[in-house]
């Protein structure tokens, strides 16, 4: 589990610092291995469905809405941070270590958002301030009823949904996305 989110206050959680540094501090050379890998390449962008303005994650993903990765059986067989190995395959590979780069967070608080332009590096102090400054916002998806974790999961389902019928992603991801904002629910039929 990777706290990279202001989402995770809003839900409570925090992950134990041995945890994230063991999610976070994974050794370059490990990385490297993962970012050189073709299949598991191939498998990363096959899950980022790019469509619309945010390009959300299809595959797994833990209960704060962030996608996971998994390794292939060759290199280890564990899981990581989708956006984390997403960000490393765009702009390098991250040194994260001594007191460096902690976290890669989501300027548009979407936790299952693989838009290279919607990540910023940063720390936990700064995920805070981000919560601190856009919780309030009806509009904002940390105000959306389900957590990060349930719209994670909504947007994925309606695009998986709607790829499988033909249909049209963008506003399928439009619609699960309103589904989940505070006073419109009710009465925005959910069309997918
Ligand atoms: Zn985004």
């Amino acid at each position: 589990m990777v706290a990279t989110r202001s989402t995770n206050w809003r839900m409570g959680y925090q992950p134990a610092p041995r945890q994230r540094a063991r999610a976070l501090r994974l050794p370059s050379a490990e990385w490297r291995r993962y970012l050189g890998d073709a299949g598991m390449q191939a498998a990363y962008h096959s899950r980022v469905c790019r469509v619309g303005d945010h390009w959300f994650w299809t595959g797994a993903l833990s209960d704060s809405g962030h996608g996971r990765l998994r390794v292939p059986a060759s290199l280890g067989s564990k899981t990581v941070a989708s956006h984390l190995y997403g960000y490393q395959l765009v702009y390098g590979a991250l040194v994260l270590d001594g007191d460096g780069v902690a976290l890669i967070r989501h300027r548009c608080d979407n936790a299952s958002c693989h838009r290279p332009s919607c990540w910023v590096p940063g720390d936990a102090k700064a995920n805070a301030a981000d919560y601190r400054e856009r919780s309030g916002d009806p509009l904002s998806p940390l105000s959306d009823k389900r957590g990060a974790g349930g719209r994670a999961k909504a947007i994925r389902a309606a695009i998986l949904q709607a790829q499988a019928e033909g249909r049209d992603v963008d506003r399928a991801i439009r619609s699960a996305i309103e589904a989940g904002m505070p006073g419109v629910q009710d009465t925005l039929p959910i069309d997918l």
